[in-house]
């Protein structure tokens, strides 16, 4: 090493480096500025704390999609953009997004947001989070002067909570038959779309194609209690498990409960029981995170004295795997078979919903790691159980996603909750994995 070489790395390494300006200069490979730059974890934490109040209830916080409650929300996140030097606007999917130019004219965007719907006697954290924590992101990055190579653009997608309506409609997923269906609020999605500030005739504007995304970032809370339980403060999300949702209907004989004997019964109750049990017991039985339910049960007739004719029931199964949702297929259809044979009825299966698993970049995924890493949290890898609108921006490039821990794993209710130290160092984890995807995946 040249003397001159080598006095300039040991300035950088003590004296000068630790009085290195937040703003203005860059050091030439930047790790420094990076390793140094945070979140201002106390205003994000505080903006959180004031959003509290929109849709809350008496029953938890209620801001459904196209609600007053939902379009006070957005009016305050409008405020949050502005307040931070960002200049939102809103897309004809009523998604609210904000764009930085970067210093290279032709890069595609990183995009990072989340969604501030929320469910029926929700919570505070699930949407919020992530999306305050993307502006805040772009504030610390303005604040610092540090401009990107590629656009930044921060979005908050609308109606999350009610099918990914915003984000679906920048892959171009949503149909005309979905601009039709009725949301929480009672208005449908078209209503719902023009009544945020979207335009549905404009929808085609807002489709991107795939490959014109450079990634996609998003901070959620767990909605899970894996981070808890093991005492860690980051998760590394694999992907977004794929969901199959059967529809069951069995058919036995409804017959007096008085006058038929035991053994002469087609009890269509007693079977979708067993099945209940049978389905639980499978799922347990293989190693592995995938997850079943039997979740809704329409009995016919329902009436006291008599044995059940006929019981509708549904299958929720989810897993990271497409190849284990078809295994449990079989195995289900399999037990359905069985169960109809011992207990004299008939198992029709047919399907209502089916999404393959949207699994995180591998180069993403390192990303997010090595940022927490640097940050020095704990960390895991891990899929995700719930839907996130990062499902739906999988199909237009790289997308990745940080958890942070939710006391009790509980989320969809007025008890969920993370600690304020946890949404900051997630907050920190976006922002370096911001800073590190600028420079790389190219
Ligand atoms: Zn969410």
């Amino acid at each position: 090493m040249h003397r001159r070489d080598f006095v300039q790395q040991a300035l950088l390494g003590s004296a000068a480096l630790a009085a290195w300006p937040r703003t203005g200069l860059l050091r030439p490979d930047g790790a420094f500025i990076h390793q140094t730059l945070r979140v201002n974890g106390e205003r994000l934490n505080g903006w959180l704390t004031a959003f509290d109040r929109v849709g809350r209830t008496a029953t938890g916080i209620n801001r459904v999609a196209y609600s007053p409650a939902d379009l006070e929300g957005r009016a305050f996140t409008l405020d949050l953009f502005r307040q931070s030097g960002l200049t939102p606007r809103i897309d004809a999917a009523g998604n609210i997004v904000a764009r930085v130019p970067g210093t290279r004219a032709d890069a595609k965007p990183i995009v990072i947001g989340s969604h501030i719907d929320s469910v029926t006697d929700g919570g505070n954290f699930d949407g919020p989070v992530g999306s305050f924590a993307a502006i805040e992101v772009a504030r610390t990055l303005a604040e610092s002067q540090r401009r990107l190579v590629h656009p930044l653009e921060v979005v908050v997608w609308q109606n999350e909570e009610g099918g990914t309506y915003g984000s679906r409609c920048w892959a171009g997923l949503v149909s005309e038959a979905d601009l039709d269906k009725v949301a929480r609020s009672g208005k449908t999605i078209r209503e719902g779309i023009g009544l945020i500030g979207g335009n549905v005739a404009q929808l085609a504007s807002v489709h991107r194609e795939a490959g014109s995304v450079h990634c996609y970032l998003e901070l959620h809370i767990e909605q899970g209690g894996l981070l808890e339980k093991a005492g860690l403060q980051i998760g590394v999300v694999q992907g977004i498990v794929g969901l199959r949702w059967f529809e069951i209907t069995i058919t036995g004989f409804a017959n007096h409960a008085g006058a038929t004997p035991m053994d002469q019964r087609q009890d269509a109750m007693l079977a979708a029981a067993r099945f209940t049990v049978a389905v639980n017991d499978a799922v347990r039985r293989v190693p592995g995170r995938q997850v079943a339910t039997v979740g809704r049960v329409n009995v016919t007739p329902n009436t006291t004295n008599v044995i059940p004719g006929q019981v509708v029931l549904t299958v929720d199964l989810r897993d990271i795997e497409q190849r284990t949702i078809e295994q449990f297929t079989q195995t289900f259809e399999q037990l359905g078979r069985d169960i109809g044979a011992a207990t004299g009825t008939q198992f029709r299966f047919s399907r209502l919903t089916d999404s393959k698993p949207a699994l995180a970049d591998a180069r993403v995924m390192d990303l997010v790691q090595g940022a927490a890493t640097t940050l020095g949290f704990t960390q895991q890898r891990m899929p995700s159980g719930a839907g996130h609108d990062a499902q739906e921006m999988a199909h237009l490039g790289p997308m990745g996603m940080i958890f942070i821990p939710s006391v009790g794993g509980i989320s969809h209710s007025p008890r969920e909750f993370s600690h304020a130290a946890d949404i900051t160092n997630g907050a920190n984890v976006l922002l370096q994995a911001v800073l590190a995807a600028d420079r790389a995946l190219d």
